[in-house]
């Protein structure tokens, strides 16, 4: 009886120790190796959403030359991208990120520097996910009540810090509340070489309005071009992403970062 079970087991090692040399491989008649389907295997299952946004490789490099504020990019084209403010945040941002990844959805995530130095290692999962982090200031105050100096010390305490976080430079800058006087937003361009990017879609989830009005703001305000506004800091906001980012794939919308967008515009204008 004991020896029952082992019999079998044996002769599976057996066999499995004498084709190993020889499972995928073929020598074809002139000497190469080729390669034979591995029938033997079955990935599980995973229940990834219908709809994918498709692989971009549109570039993303721009000058100071693009000009100082962008709230959308070119219109007679389908891209659009996705920003989000105030993070990282230790539960909201893990999660916004595995809705982004499930779709292949490549987002700019404009981060405030305490927040990065709070949560490094997500900082750099934004980044390693192939994203795009924005500069979104140090503290999240009111620009327009700062003085140069002090605008100067909240961009590059930031910059320092995500630099730290992912090895990577923000390329743009947004400011908090969407304030910032024009001579500040040339100041910032000149000194560290960000446009400011505003938005064309705002659905005022800050409020939190609920995952449905959140949603239908959006679809119905998104048009070719747009930079959609929304935060990561929000769980609602989150919450709303599935079906949101679904139904703007639906609509026929492809996702690009906002570097991306900008690139377009400075190819257009070359
Ligand atoms: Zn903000």
């Amino acid at each position: 009886m004991i020896l029952r079970p082992l019999i079998p087991l044996a002769l599976a090692v057996s066999l499995v120790v004498s084709s190993c040399s020889s499972i995928g491989d073929k020598k074809t008649g002139d000497g190469k190796i080729s390669t034979i389907a591995n029938t033997g295997y079955r990935s599980p299952y995973y229940a990834w959403p219908a709809r994918r946004n498709p692989d971009i490789g549109l570039p993303s490099y721009f000058t100071k030359s693009i000009g100082v504020s962008h709230s959308r990019g070119l219109t007679n084209q389908p891209y659009i991208a996705m920003t989000f403010d105030d993070g990282p945040h230790a539960k909201n941002t893990p999660r916004l990120l595995d809705i982004l990844r499930q779709r292949n959805i490549k987002a700019t995530f404009y981060v405030i520097g305490k927040n990065v130095d709070m949560y490094p290692y997500l900082t750099r999962r934004i980044v390693a996910e192939g994203h795009e982090i924005g500069n979104h200031t140090y503290t999240h105050r009111n620009l327009k009540r700062l003085s140069d100096a002090q605008v100067i010390s909240e961009m590059s305490r930031t910059r320092t810090s995500i630099v730290k976080a992912t090895g990577v430079q923000p390329r743009t800058m947004r400011p908090p509340y969407g304030a910032l006087y024009q001579r500040q937003r040339e100041m910032i361009l000149n000194k560290f070489g960000y446009p400011t990017i505003m938005w064309a879609v705002d659905p005022r989830d800050w409020q939190r309005p609920g995952v449905s009005v959140v949603r239908s703001r959006i679809l119905s305000d998104t048009t070719n071009g747009a930079i959609v506004l929304a935060h990561d800091l929000h769980a609602p906001t989150v919450d709303a992403m599935p079906s949101t980012l679904d139904g703007l794939l639906a609509k026929g919308f492809k996702f690009v970062t906002v570097s991306q967008l900008l690139n377009q515009k400075a190819a257009r204008s070359r």
